[in-house]
């Protein structure tokens, strides 16, 4: 077998492609070669999950996109999208909290026709990727890859945060994946030894050394190769020079919920009238490429602090943490060994409701933009961010032009329907109701966001749309399904096209109502039963 020919060619080494990497070399039977088009990621900065704001600065480890802009969100500015670039991808920046969802999340994704895609279904693959440090039990794994630690070294705020929410008739939980999943506690986080437990930590970095499995880093993927309809390979770029690699048997794109339409439109593969505008000739009409693009839109309340011992980036803040680096580095102790974002919860705005319908992430500090707005950051303070969890909303992804350096248009329709803005508007009130009861008397100081003069359901919307951010989730570009929209069937085949799939979050048809990591790698560890099944 030539050097550029394997049996399988993984596009993207994301959460998703290294439990693909790893699985289907494991039995040594096939050649693997995984394209990621960003860096190794084994730097020390990777691995310390106190260093999340920094990725969003990053353009070495993250793509940096951006939405487009709406003249009433972000007064007329673009919302950050970050994405992880590079092995782990966004396993390797992300904020470690380990979710899976409600089970009707997936249930869902069955009754919509996807057969083998139910709670049920799923459970022993969230097993089997998991090692939780509490141990294996009835709903999770203990001795899977990806290590399962709970919350260390945490900021005192957030046990006030805790009794507040208790305070104002809030449930408790003490795990968020287990029997009881909704309320607030405490998250679990994909840190092990204090260091980041990504899916590169979890699945490929223990696989690398297998002789049948190639790993090219620096090599972004520009266009599928297809003999008709049958994909038989990938090109792709190392620093501006081309490549191509060929397939026996399957390409998979694993890159992403933009970059895999990106590069299947760039192939020719996506909606006729789209690819037309762009120039690209048409392989294969396949309309639901991009569409149906969901996230998990958010804003928060912000407080100021009457204390400071929450984090601040004021030139006291950070005399005060000045030795944190130190701990870290000589005993992976301090502040450094955690995620930023601690404690939260899944709660519902009504008692109507059968499950929660939005998550809250709270953080000892005045967190807005991505973290990318230092001078709010630089006083004392405190914020809930708010998020809906399950979307009716959905926004489109398309390409700019045909140049596959182009980062693609992201058009995510913020909160056009009624009811996603009703469910912000009442979480932003439930958020308010936690932080005014009596468990932060001590703290509160003057309410920044949405401020004191917004109190009717317009005034509230307006500022949190002027605060609007994400929760960095973008799935469902490449959905799952049967219907004229659906891109993969239920065995992640890409409709109408051969030795094809799509593996990653892009698949997911409807928005799970939590973080998306977990949800993602289970995607992959069924991928990888089926295709070696
Ligand atoms: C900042 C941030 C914070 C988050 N926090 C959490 C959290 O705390 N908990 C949680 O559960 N989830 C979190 N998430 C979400 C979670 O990390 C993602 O849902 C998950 O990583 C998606 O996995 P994926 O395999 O679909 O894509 P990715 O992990 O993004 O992988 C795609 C990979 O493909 C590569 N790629 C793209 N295009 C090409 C190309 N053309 N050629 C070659 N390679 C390519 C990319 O560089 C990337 O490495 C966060 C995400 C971000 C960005």
């Amino acid at each position: 077998m030539s050097e550029n020919q394997f049996d399988y060619i993984i596009v993207g080494g994301g959460s998703a492609g290294c439990v693909l990497a790893n699985r289907l070399t494991a039995n040594g039977n096939h050649r693997v070669c995984l394209l990621e088009a960003g860096p190794s990621c084994k730097s020390l900065v990777v691995s310390i999950p106190g260093a999340f704001a920094y990725f969003m600065f990053s353009k070495k480890y993250n793509w940096m996109f951006d939405s487009e802009t709406k003249d009433d969100i972000r007064k007329g500015q673009p919302v950050f999208c970050p994405q992880g670039r590079g092995l782990g991808g966004g396993s390797a920046i992300n904020a470690m909290i380990y979710i899976r969802g409600h089970r009707c999340d997936y249930d869902h994704w069955a009754a919509l026709g996807n057969s083998g895609w139910g709670f049920d279904d799923l459970l022993p693959y969230f097993k089997k990727n998991e090692c939780n440090e509490r141990g294996g039990d009835e709903f999770h794994g203990g001795s899977g890859p990806l290590y399962v630690s709970d919350c260390r070294n945490y900021y005192a705020i957030n046990d006030h945060f805790l009794k507040a929410a208790e305070q104002a008739g809030y449930p408790a939980t003490n795990d968020f994946n287990g029997p009881q999943h909704e309320g607030v506690g405490y998250y679990q986080f994909t840190i092990r030894d204090g260091k980041r437990c990504g899916a590169s930590h979890a699945y490929l970095y223990p696989a690398m050394d297998r002789k049948n499995l190639e790993v090219r880093c620096g090599a972004q993927a520009t266009r599928i190769l297809f003999d008709g309809k049958r994909a038989t390979g990938i090109e792709y770029r190392v620093k501006g020079k081309t490549h191509s690699v060929y397939a026996n048997s399957e390409v998979i794109v694993s890159s992403g919920a933009y970059n895999s339409p990106k590069l299947l439109m760039l192939s020719g593969v996506g909606e006729k009238a789209h690819l037309d505008e762009v120039g690209i000739d048409v392989l294969h009409d396949l309309p639901g490429v991009g569409r149906n693009l969901q996230e998990h839109v958010d804003s928060c309340v912000l407080q100021e602090s009457r204390k400071s011992d929450g984090f601040t980036v004021s030139p006291i803040g950070l005399l005060k943490n000045a030795l944190d680096p130190f701990r870290y580095l000589f005993r992976k102790k301090g502040k450094l060994e955690s995620s930023i974002t601690q404690a939260g919860g899944f709660l519902r705005t009504s008692q109507d409701l059968d499950v929660p319908d939005v998550q809250l992430h709270f953080i000892p500090l005045l967190y807005d933009d991505s973290g990318r707005d230092l001078k709010l950051m630089s006083k004392n303070g405190y914020s809930c961010h708010v998020c809906v969890l399950r979307p009716k909303s959905s926004g489109r992804m398309t390409l700019r032009s045909a140049d596959p350096k182009a980062a693609p248009r992201i058009d995510l329709n913020f909160l056009t329907h009624a009811d996603d803005r009703k469910t912000l508007v009442n979480g932003i009130r439930l958020a308010r109701k936690i932080l005014a009861s009596p468990s932060f008397d001590d703290y509160r100081g003057a309410e920044l966001n949405p401020g004191p003069d917004a109190q009717s359901d317009e005034e509230i919307l307006a500022k949190c749309k002027e605060r609007l951010g994400l929760v960095y989730h973008p799935v469902g570009t490449c959905k799952m399904g049967s219907d004229e929209m659906a891109v993969v069937d239920d065995r992640l085949k890409v409709h109408g096209l051969e030795g094809l799939r799509v593996v990653d979050a892009s698949i997911m048809p409807t928005l799970i109502g939590g973080n998306t990591n977990a949800p993602t790698m289970v995607i992959a560890e069924k991928a990888a039963d089926m295709i070696l099944g």
